[in-house]
């Protein structure tokens, strides 16, 4: 199935991080990304992070529903989801609902298509060249060439091929580990800065 641009699934969270339902279209989507593994029935009432295994990324998406529950302000931000053949430029929108329950939006911006690619699948290998490949922006990093787009880093070892990029570990990229909390924590100042005006105002 190919996702047009605009389009977008979105499920809801409950207090406990659990996954309380998803969208109508949320079927075709999973099917099309991960087959069966990620069906309704085999997400509802799950934990959300039975499905991140990586610590970084963990850790990351921990911050923004922390910074949403706390604030009750949304959070937008960037990232990527690509396929093999598909740049997939996505942005979630992180929204506080009630009682501690969190809806979350994912929406298609663009897509590039590209040669296929071999992907990370997030299992450390002892003899890759790339070492770590960012959960967000799905960049690789090079030892000696820092983070690069996935095309650019697997040319750029003669040696490689994809099967060489799919033995990334998964991780955040420092940027990406920057800029995305920053993207709440400027939310966060300007509800100050709304809170302030208020209380001057009056
Ligand atoms: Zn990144």
């Amino acid at each position: 199935m190919s996702i047009k641009n605009g389009a977008s699934i979105s499920y809801t969270l409950d207090a406990y991080d659990r996954i309380e339902s998803v969208s109508s279209n949320w079927l075709p989507f999973a099917m099309a990304n991960a087959g069966s593994r990620l069906t309704p029935i085999s997400v509802i009432g799950k934990s959300l992070w039975s499905f991140i295994s990586d610590g970084e990324t963990a850790s990351l998406s921990r911050k923004i529903l922390n910074s949403v529950r706390t604030s009750s302000v949304s959070v937008i931000a960037p990232f990527r989801c690509d396929s093999p053949t598909t740049r997939r430029f996505m942005e979630m929108s992180v929204q506080p609902v009630s009682a501690g329950r969190i809806a979350i939006r994912t929406r298609m911006l663009r897509h590039e298509d590209r040669s296929h690619v071999g992907l990370p699948d997030g299992t450390p290998h002892a003899s890759a060249s790339f070492s770590k490949v960012c959960s967000w922006c799905k960049r690789l990093e090079l030892a000696d060439r820092g983070w690069l787009e996935i095309e650019a880093a697997i040319s750029s070892t003669n040696s490689l091929n994809g099967a060489g990029a799919s033995q990334a570990e998964h991780g955040i990229c420092p940027e990406c580990k920057t800029l995305v909390p920053s993207l709440f924590h400027a939310d966060d100042r300007a509800a100050e800065k709304l809170a302030d005006t208020d209380a001057s105002g009056m």
